[in-house]
């Protein structure tokens, strides 16, 4: 009997040795988060200025469909949280994008690298300002005001939200997205360039409840929300919008967020404009059918567990401006192109007041590292898509998102070939005044990459082509 005891004691006391031990030891599990996602309309109440294309001048007519302020919180399993809301508009000036993501840290009481926005970059959205100097040439002062509040809105309800989740990842591929740097006798204009670089890949984060019900799917696709066309006067998340409403479809308990990718130099194709001008949305559905299905797909395959903890980040890159003299700013407001003339011009007027030219734009760069399966990387701004393959080589290739456009849409941030071809991309700020030097690639790259280790990502170990 003693001896039985004795045993049992001793098995317990082993059981329970190695219960502690597998506790103390267990790596983190793909179910140890908590996720919360909610949508909220920032669909205007009534007509406003849309953004992006400067060829419009009438305020919107009507509603395409209904655009959103996307939320999708996470925590896990030490209680390190973080906040992405995805916004169904066009630009993002920094000023906004700072009102916002403070309006949320206060709400939330998260701190910066925690609270990231994207942008989809939609062009049948409204303009987005705060006030008429910062270079917006419509400021629409109301509804960004309204916007920010509906912004922090959705990311205090998918905090509240919060529930046992379990996340998992893996990644597709849409073809609709083309090169836009056509060359031409007259220089390179917007259009068609089947020889130039995209970044065609759907990356895919997968949110399901402990149960493994599908709650959220965070997707991305790199490519600008252009296939409507600036005839177009109605309010629309284009083909992003589309792919939405497609996932909705299938998994209708499910919220999905889109996140736009490295695009700066990429628009659909074709587009509603590519066939004579028609105000009528025609290739944005088929567009969004097409990216909502290979989402849909990935979905249905082997997803790659993501496990914590998770870790954020954030760099601010003060990326190299040009600063021309007088003498060459002169020979610019004569020489110079479309784009680059009334620039040049802005430039010359702040030099003969006495005023000196900025030597660098602040661009923020967020990395949200999930343990040691996946690192997101989001870039400010209008990134163009050789940045997608700079990244990658900087911190190797596999368990990596590049986005961008995420936190602020100011401007076009080229690399360097584009800054010795020219053309569009190649034209710096709009949202303030100068255009980039050929140090910008390898900066925000560095700045990429520094970011990226900094939030736990071991960048050396690039371990073969596969993802
Ligand atoms: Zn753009």
């Amino acid at each position: 009997m003693n001896r039985f005891r004795s045993r049992s004691t001793f098995i317990a006391f082993v059981a329970i040795t190695s219960i502690a031990m597998l506790v103390s030891i267990a790596p983190a599990q793909e179910s140890d988060w908590s996720a919360g996602l909610s949508a909220v309309k920032i669909t205007p109440e009534r007509p406003v200025p849309l953004a992006g294309y400067a060829a419009r001048i009438k305020p919107s007519e009507s509603v395409d469909q209904d655009i959103y302020a996307t939320a999708l919180a996470l925590k896990d399993a030490q209680d390190h949280r973080a906040v992405l809301v995805t916004l169904d508009l066009c630009t993002m000036p920094a000023n906004v994008g700072r009102a916002m993501r403070d309006r949320i840290m206060e709400k939330t009481r998260l701190d910066s690298a925690h609270v990231v926005l994207s942008v989809s970059h939609s062009h049948s959205a409204p303009v987005v300002s705060l006030a008429s100097s910062d270079g917006t040439p419509t400021p629409n002062i109301e509804y960004t005001k309204w916007l920010i509040e509906r912004a922090s809105e959705a990311a205090e309800q998918a905090i509240a939200k919060l529930a046992p989740a379990k996340l998992s990842w893996g990644w597709g591929v849409a073809d609709f997205v083309m090169n836009r740097r056509q060359f031409t006798d007259r220089g390179i204009i917007l259009g068609v360039n089947p020889l130039g670089s995209v970044d065609r890949t759907v990356p895919v984060l997968r949110i399901d409840s402990a149960d493994g019900k599908l709650r959220g799917v965070l997707f991305g696709y790199a490519c600008h929300n252009t296939t409507n066309s600036s005839r177009s006067l109605a309010v629309s998340g284009d083909y992003a919008g589309y792919a939405k409403v497609y996932v909705r479809q299938q998994f209708p308990d499910a919220i999905p967020l889109f996140m736009m990718g490295c695009g700066g130099d990429a628009n659909p194709y074709p587009r509603d404009g590519d066939q004579g001008s028609q105000p009528n949305v025609k290739y944005a559905p088929i567009h969004g059918e097409e990216l909502g299905k290979e989402v849909c797909r990935v979905l249905g395959t082997k997803l790659q567990p993501v496990r914590g903890p998770l870790n954020c980040a954030e760099e601010t890159s003060q990326l190299p401006l040009e600063t021309p003299d007088e003498t060459a700013l002169e020979k610019l407001t004569k020489t110079g192109d479309s784009l680059i003339k009334p620039m040049a011009q802005q430039m010359l007027d702040m030099l003969k007041r006495g005023q000196t030219l900025n030597k660098s734009h602040a661009a923020p760069v967020c990395v949200w590292q999930f343990g040691k399966d996946l690192t997101v990387v989001q870039l400010p701004d209008e990134v163009v898509s050789g940045y997608a393959r700079d990244v990658a080589d900087a911190v190797g290739p596999l368990r990596l998102w590049v986005a961008a456009y995420c936190n602020q849409v100011t401007g076009y941030i080229p690399t360097r070939t584009i800054l010795r071809e020219g053309g569009y991309e190649s034209r710096g700020l709009y949202d303030g005044i100068g255009w980039f030097s050929a140090g910008v690639e390898e900066m925000l790259t560095n700045v990429a990459r520094d970011t990226a280790i900094k939030a736990g990502r071991d960048a050396y170990k690039s371990e073969g082509t596969k993802r």
